[in-house]
């Protein structure tokens, strides 16, 4: 996770952006949170804890920066709330999502990364990226 630290040093520098101490807090309350899927609201609390000072335009501001900056994703599942994770290759993954509770199931899929190299064949295409995300309704949600 450290890496992620320079990464992000080394990325905001490439963009002549600013490596400031509201910046590396936010950044480290993401990390300090591994796998989290999170809002702005969910972040906005967790680091309000450790600087009062930061207000909920900043987050909303460094969110954008981080998503332009290619560090992490929306899973833009939910109409009014915006949920974000880390994007790290070396957890690539899906997501199962509830429709009744927001609940996110992570799963990874090597059927899918063989379906990827099918595609590339039948269509001539080089794929790079993909994002895929499944809807329906968790078990609790199913027993009410
Ligand atoms: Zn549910
Ligand atoms: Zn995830
Ligand atoms: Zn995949």
């Amino acid at each position: 996770m450290k890496n992620f630290k320079e990464k992000f040093k080394l990325k905001l520098a490439e963009n002549n952006y600013k490596f400031t101490r509201q910046r590396e807090i936010i950044v480290e309350t993401i990390l300090e949170n591994e796998n989290w899927h999170f809002n702005a609201e969910d972040l906005f609390a967790a680091v309000k804890e450790k600087d009062s000072e930061i207000g909920m335009a900043t987050i909303y501001r460094t969110l954008e920066l981080l998503e332009k900056l290619d560090l992490i994703h929306i899973l833009d599942f939910n109409d009014d709330s915006r949920v974000y994770e880390l994007y790290l290759k070396d957890h690539h993954h899906h997501h199962l999502i509830c429709k009744g509770c927001g609940k996110l199931v992570e799963f990874s899929d090597q059927g899918i990364d063989y379906f990827e190299k099918e595609l590339e064949d039948k269509y001539d295409f080089s794929i790079d990226e993909h994002k895929l995300r499944f809807y329906g309704y968790c078990g609790d949600c199913r027993d009410k």
